[in-house]
Order: C-alpha cells, then sequence, then structure tokens
C-alpha cells in the first residue's frame, strides 16, 4: 500500500469495478444521481467523493453526497439552472432541489505543487495553507484530501471506486491514515486533528500510529484557526450522535484543552468529579435525542461545557458578598468573553445561555408565587433540564429536583397548592395575558435569584 504522494509523474489509481465492491446507486439519493449523470451525459468526469464513498463502503447512510468533477464552476453552473456558485475558502457549485442542495466541486491542484510564488496558493510561516483555489485533474485532487479513507472516488461512469492510496483497504480495517506526511498535513490544516478525533468517534476507526503521532505535540496549533470555524467543527463533533465519544478522544489528545482551557482547568482540578460528571451525562444525553431524532442546540451544548468555570467564577463573586443571580450573570460573561477567542459562539446562543443558568439558583424556592413564576418563564423547560443534570452530576438535591418534576404534571390548582402560592393558574400562558391587563414591576433579580 502506499499513502505517501510519489515525488514524481503520475500515479494510477487501483480501479476497483463494481462487482467488487458494495457501493450501490441504491444508496445514492436521486439528486445526486441526476447530477452525477447530467455531468457525464454533457463530457465531464463525475465522481462522488469524500464522506459518502467511505460511508456507503461500511453500509452506512452517508450524511450528504459530494461531487467532484473537471467542469468549472461557471461550466457546472451553466449545465444546471438551479445552481449557484458559492465562494467560501474555495469557489463551488450548489445545485439546489428544493430545500436541499448537492454540493459540486472542481477538482483542485495538489498544494506542493504549486510555486510559492502563485498567488492563488499560499502558505503562512507555520505551513497553513491560507488560500487554495487551483484547478486541477483528479490525480492532483486526491492528495490534498486529509484522511485516505475520505479520498476514494466513485466513477459514475462504470460505477468503479477509484483508490490512489489504499483508502478501500483502510476503510476495511477501520484505519484513519493522513495522506502524506502528518506533521505537514496537520500545519497545513490544523482542523484536520479535529476531523481525526470526529470520524474514530462516529466510525469507531482507530489512528494509524504515524496519524496519532504528532497530534500532542501540535494540539496548540488548532488556536492560529479563526473562532467561527472552530465553533462549526464543534457542533459537527458534538451534535452529530457521537458526543460523549467525541469527548473522550478530544480529551485524550489534549484538544479538549485547547479548545475549552478554562472548562479543562476545572476538569482537571476538581476533586469530586461534577463537572466531568455532569458532561458526560449531558453527551450521552444528546447522543441518544439524537439518535432519537429529537433536536438538540448550543445553547445547551455550551452551557455543558462552561458550566464548571461559570459556576467556580460565580462562587467567587458570591463570596464578595454579590447575590447568586448577579454572580451567575457576571461570571457568564467574563467566561463567555474568554472562550470566544478560541471557539466564537453567536450571540443568539449565549444570550438565553446566560440566562438559563443564572436561573439555576431560582430552583431552590419552591415557595409561593415566585416559584408559579419559574414554571412560566420562557427558558424554564431548558433551565429545568439543566438543573436536572446538575441533580443527576450530584450538585443538587434529588429530592429537590423531584419536586420540580412532579409540579410539571399538576393541573395548575394544585400546582399553586404545592407551592403554597395560592394562585390558581399555571404561571405560564396565562401569565402572559395576566401581565398585559396588569402590568407590574419586573422582579429585582437579588431577590428573584
Ligand atoms: P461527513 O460524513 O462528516 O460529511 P466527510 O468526509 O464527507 O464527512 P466533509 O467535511 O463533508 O467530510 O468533507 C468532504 C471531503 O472533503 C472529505 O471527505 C475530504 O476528502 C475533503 N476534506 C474536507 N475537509 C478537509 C480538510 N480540512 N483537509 C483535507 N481534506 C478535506
Ligand atoms: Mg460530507
Amino acid at each position: 500500500m502506499q499513502s505517501e504522494q510519489p515525488d514524481t509523474g503520475r500515479v494510477n489509481p487501483d480501479v476497483i469495478p463494481r462487482p467488487e465492491h458494495n457501493v450501490s446507486r441504491a444508496g445514492i439519493s436521486r439528486e445526486s444521481l441526476k447530477v452525477l449523470y447530467r455531468l457525464k451525459e454533457a463530457g465531464y468526469q463525475a465522481f462522488m467523493v469524500g464522506g459518502a464513498v467511505r460511508d456507503l463502503l461500511l453500509g452506512r447512510e452517508p450524511k450528504d453526497i459530494d461531487v467532484v468533477t473537471d467542469a468549472r464552476p461557471e461550466q457546472v453552473k451553466q449545465l444546471f439552472r438551479n445552481s449557484r456558485l458559492i465562494g467560501r475558502r474555495f469557489r463551488l457549485a450548489h445545485v439546489h432541489f428544493g430545500r436541499e442542495y448537492i454540493e459540486v466541486a472542481t477538482f483542485r491542484a495538489n498544494a506542493d505543487e504549486i510555486e510559492d510564488a502563485d498567488p492563488d496558493h499560499q502558505l503562512d510561516h507555520g505551513g497553513r495553507i491560507i488560500r487554495d483555489n487551483v484547478y486541477g485533474t483528479i490525480d492532483e485532487d486526491v492528495w490534498r484530501r486529509d484522511f485516505t479513507a475520505n479520498a476514494l472516488y466513485y466513477n459514475i461512469a462504470d460505477f468503479s471506486i477509484w483508490d490512489y492510496c489504499g483508502g478501500v483497504q483502510d476503510v476495511r480495517d477501520g484505519i484513519l491514515r493522513l495522506i502524506g506526511d502528518p506533521e505537514t498535513r496537520y500545519r497545513e490544516d490544523p482542523v484536520r486533528m479535529l476531523r481525526a478525533v470526529r470520524f474514530a468517534a462516529k466510525l469507531g476507526f482507530r489512528l494509524d500510529p504515524a496519524t496519532e503521532e504528532p497530534v500532542h505535540r501540535l494540539a496548540s496549533l488548532i488556536d492560529q484557526v479563526p473562532p467561527a470555524r472552530l465553533f462549526e467543527e464543534v457542533l459537527k463533533l458534538f451534535h452529530s450522535g457521537h458526543a460523549a465519544a467525541s469527548f473522550d478522544l478530544l480529551q485524550h489528545f489534549g484538544l479538549f484543552k485547547v479548545l475549552f482551557p478554562e472548562s479543562d482547568r476545572v476538569l482537571s482540578e476538581e476533586q469530586a468529579g461534577d463537572f466531568r460528571m455532569l458532561i458526560q451525562q449531558a453527551l450521552n444525553n444528546t447522543d441518544t435525542r439524537i439518535a432519537d431524532g429529537l433536536p438538540v442546540t448550543p445553547t445547551f451544548l455550551f452551557a455543558v461545557l462552561l458550566w464548571g468555570p461559570i459556576r467556580e467564577l460565580a462562587e467567587a463573586k458570591l463570596a464578595n458578598g454579590m447575590s447568586e443571580f448577579a454572580a451567575l450573570n457576571e461570571a457568564g460573561d467574563e467566561v463567555i468573553a474568554g472562550q470566544q477567542a478560541c471557539v466564537s459562539i453567536p450571540r443568539r446562543f449565549f444570550i438565553p445561555m446566560r440566562e438559563m443558568l443564572a436561573m439555576q439558583p431560582r430552583f431552590q424556592n419552591r415557595q409561593g408565587k415566585r416559584a408559579m413564576r419559574l414554571l412560566g418563564h420562557p427558558r424554564f423547560r431548558a433551565a429545568y433540564d439543566f438543573m436536572l443534570l446538575r441533580a443527576q452530576a450530584g450538585e443538587v438535591d434529588p429530592e429537590l429536583a423531584q419536586w420540580w418534576t412532579e409540579i410539571q404534571t399538576k393541573n395548575p390548582e394544585q400546582q399553586g397548592k404545592e407551592s403554597g402560592s395560592g394562585e390558581d393558574r399555571p404561571a405560564g400562558a396565562t401569565r402572559t395575558r395576566r401581565r398585559r391587563r396588569r402590568p407590574r414591576k419586573a422582579a429585582t433579580p437579588s431577590n428573584d435569584a
């Protein structure tokens, strides 16, 4: 097997004919087949590539299907009325079908073969690719892909698989092997370390020793990656159904520390291990929710991952005489501000996140109208779920958690009696109406906390 890029000349791929592999058109969406066939009929090369070929070889349903061709983006655009050119790091065509689209990329040339002077392809001082937009042929395209398992091409012309670097065998063996020299490839794009973790977690693959060796050493390069890109990668790691495994592997490789430095510090210092327990429990729940087709949100994920440092900082502020509510709010702001330097968290997620964390002390109070009001808070459900987690991690009295669970199953009259509030309505939708009729002063934070 050869997974190194050759120094000279062309390499012919291993062409695995249809009868010798299990990738069937039945596993490829109608729309993707349409795109592939239309390209082929127009005289272009057309391949399905990347994760889709890998997943189909493994008998898994691919998440999405990537198409690659020798047609230039403008030519793809001419061929498909329903297409748009997009230019993120690279220029690509999106062929739209209703709300879905198929991504069609043009073969790109490999990094090392481009002259340094070429303005379309440049490395920064650390060897990181900062621009990469040079078209090429399939046998150039293959070497810039990350893992051998991701560098397989399914040819729509005869349904064969083109394998330049032993990817089929690696898929069969469950091995992630970077193409080329691992250290160079990680330096070019440090996100590849996170991708290694993601695929290992998702597929249960192990890293080839040479691919694994540099990760610990180079983990800190992640901090050169734009925080917005890291936000996307973090979601892929934690919101794809294998969050618990991703967390373990990130920790194992010293990558969690780079992504969430403060959280990692609390994890390494804590005696009782309740923050770790909270994370593990939450990530297991996330994986179960995704398996059950239930929605998940970054608001909750980041609340979980940042709770340790926020709680710690809030406790310090509390000791200085601040109210619980104010302490949690301020601590939330400060920890989030520090975190943004590494993984950016969009406002629409961190505002509700801080709010649901600052609500935590209010669960201590099961008396009267305040308890009823908490039930009607728009963020009640998220805050309650978070409180349950804290109870599971040993941070909250299980009996208190039970009380809040039970109160929700009761009718409004019973809820009023249980809390001794005398309020005979639930605080939810009803409260909004009452409020409009008789505006009330907002509860002061320190009282409410
Ligand atoms: P998934 O199942 O998560 O979609 P995937 O392998 O398809 O996995 P994508 O992020 O969709 O991953 O990328 C598609 C393909 O593009 C990859 O299989 C790989 O060949 C190539 N690729 C993507 N990101 C990189 C990268 N950072 N470096 C090198 N090649 C990459
Ligand atoms: Mg993909």
